[in-house]
């Protein structure tokens, strides 16, 4: 039966997650009155961002942090900058970080947060000053026992320098594990910038070598070139994958004999040029063309809601490995389930942003830093143990990777719930 929504979180990405939540926990007999504090946010703070624009006006913009569930540890999620944030969407968002991180086993909740801005359009002094202005106004959430931010879409590492600063100018001493995927100078840890990217390829190397494939005889296609994408495509390619297909927000390239994605990487750094623009390197492709050409593996690492009922019966790859979070609608799973193409859940595919966080936020708290060998290492044993117990369930009990998944990770959750009990 569908869950009823608030209408403060109805959106389709929080009813999205709500409907693969019924989904999984249809198979599990969890107590009733457990699974109503599950679905909403434990925590949930909107804020005003009052911001002195570079023209001398003050812009408000809408914030939020959001925290799914404390039960397990102190909180952990990234920071959203797009203009389509809302308060359902950082709770979806926080919902899906608490099972990823259960089925990793960290030791942390979920949480979210995000501002409604589009940070393109803001000088490097606004966004700044927007930054510090949001990170006061939670300030009350945060700390390296209770929620520890991360970069997300729309943020990067200088974001989160100006996160750890002003946090620690609130308490008068640096705070470096109040928030991770900071710059190495101020406790950022080796490994973390790619690490999303890094743990999408730990996968796809699972996944094919379960299935008899090597990397040399498989094509693939990533949608988005951001911090996951980029990386993914990169190490991929290092890896002797061919990359047939990229694209960012202004359109993509295309290649069937496989892109040169070093000199590609190498073009952007140089130039910013948007994608369709390197046409030395390229065909230029439609973003609607590129899910639905034929390949072995696809990686959405853009935005959610990507894989509609529209585009799902024309997609012609072999396996969705989901980089980005939330890519995939219901009704897109159940066509993709029925054209047996195996989709890795995000809550496996993309996790090893959180994983290599959790390390990052263990050094600083160990006052000691690892070396990237072992960061690389830990990453790929965390990840691969995740992406085998999800697979082995799903292929014994005939599920979903997804529902499989999200049942080992509300299973851990429930767990802890049931034996703190409920206060008072
Ligand atoms: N934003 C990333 C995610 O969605 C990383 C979160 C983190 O490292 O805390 O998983």
């Amino acid at each position: 039966m569908a869950s009823h929504i608030p209408p403060e979180f109805d959106q389709p990405t929080f009813r999205l997650a709500v409907a693969q939540f019924d989904q999984a926990v249809a198979h599990l007999a969890l107590d009733p009155n457990l699974l109503e504090r599950l679905k909403l946010p434990q925590r949930a703070l909107a804020v005003s961002i009052p911001v002195r624009m570079d023209d001398g006006r003050v812009e408000v913009f809408r914030g939020y942090r959001v925290q799914h569930d404390l039960s397990r540890g102190p909180t952990k999620g990234g920071i959203r900058y797009h203009p389509d944030v809302t308060l359902g969407e950082v709770s979806a968002l926080a919902m899906l970080m608490t099972w990823k991180t259960a089925l990793a086993g960290l030791p942390f909740g979920g949480a979210k947060g995000g501002v409604a801005v589009n940070p393109n359009l803001l000088s490097s002094g606004e966004l700044e000053r927007l930054t510090r202005r949001y990170i006061a106004e939670i300030f009350p959430l945060l700390g390296p026992d209770k929620d520890i931010p991360a970069p997300d879409v729309g943020t990067n590492a200088q974001t989160m320098a100006w996160v750890m600063d002003t946090y620690s100018q609130q308490v008068g001493f640096a705070v470096r594990d109040v928030v991770t995927g900071k710059p190495l100078s101020i406790g950022g840890s080796l490994g973390r910038e790619e690490a999303t990217g890094r743990g999408v390829v730990d996968v796809t190397r699972e996944v094919l070598r379960h299935f008899d494939h090597s990397m040399d005889d498989t094509t693939v296609v990533i949608q988005g070139f951001g911090n996951v994408g980029s990386h993914a495509a990169r190490i991929l390619h290092e890896e002797g994958a061919k990359i047939i297909a990229i694209s960012d927000r202004f359109g993509g390239l295309y290649n069937p004999n496989g892109l040169n994605i070093p000199a590609i990487i190498a073009e952007r750094t140089r130039e910013k040029s948007p994608l369709p623009s390197l046409t030395q390197l390229g065909e230029p492709i439609f973003p609607d063309d590129l899910l639905t050409l034929p390949c072995r593996v696809l990686i959405p690492a853009a935005l959610s809601g990507q894989i509609t009922q529209t585009n799902a019966p024309k997609i012609q790859c072999q396996f969705l490995i989901e980089g980005a979070n939330g890519p995939t609608t219901l009704e897109a799973d159940a066509i993709l389930h029925d054209r047996n193409i195996l989709v890795v859940p995000d809550i496996i595919a993309n996790a090893g942003g959180v994983i290599v966080s959790y390390f990052e936020w263990a050094q600083d708290a160990q006052r000691f830093s690892w070396e990237e060998a072992h960061i690389h290492s830990r990453l790929q044993t965390i990840i691969t143990q995740a992406f085998s117990r999800a697979l082995q369930h799903a292929e014994s009990k005939k599920l979903p990777m997804r529902t499989a998944a999200l049942i080992a990770g509300i299973e851990e959750v429930a767990r802890a719930h049931q034996c703190r009990g409920l206060y008072p």
